[in-house]
């Protein structure tokens, strides 16, 4: 049984980071349809492991390969914004954010300074605001 299943899966993608997201992610939304009676995410969760197992038994790796980097670009992404909103969140006593008008480059100014003009490092423009 297991050297059938290793011959099956032999030139087959297998699972990865991608694959365990959406099949954790399609089993909580059909766990939740379950318990709010919600039909159509249910069917959306089917949908997601479908993908999964499709993903899984896949021989185009090449391909496959490809989504799951796109999926840790992503992620990274997320991450990142995510630790940027915490350090925000943490400095918020110390430090007022502004984006710059011109080019939208986020600022850190002091708190507690009054109206303060404000030179924005990357293009020079300079604004007033409250600190
Ligand atoms: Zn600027």
């Amino acid at each position: 049984m297991r050297d059938r299943f290793r011959r099956f899966m032999y030139g087959r993608y297998g699972s990865d980071s991608l694959n365990r997201f959406v099949s954790i992610a399609s089993l909580a939304m059909m766990a939740v349809a379950l318990l709010t009676g919600a039909g159509a995410l249910y069917w959306l969760g089917l949908c997601l492991l479908g993908w999964a197992y499709f993903r899984m038994f896949s021989r185009n790796i090449s391909r496959r390969s490809a989504e799951n980097a796109a999926f840790y670009r992503l992620e990274y992404r997320f991450k990142e914004k995510w630790r940027a909103a915490r350090t925000r969140f943490a400095q918020r006593g110390i430090y007022r954010y502004y984006r710059c008008p011109q080019c939208r480059q986020q600022l850190r100014v002091p708190r507690g300074r009054g109206r303060i003009q404000i030179t924005c490092p990357k293009c020079g423009t300079q604004f007033v605001k409250k600190s």
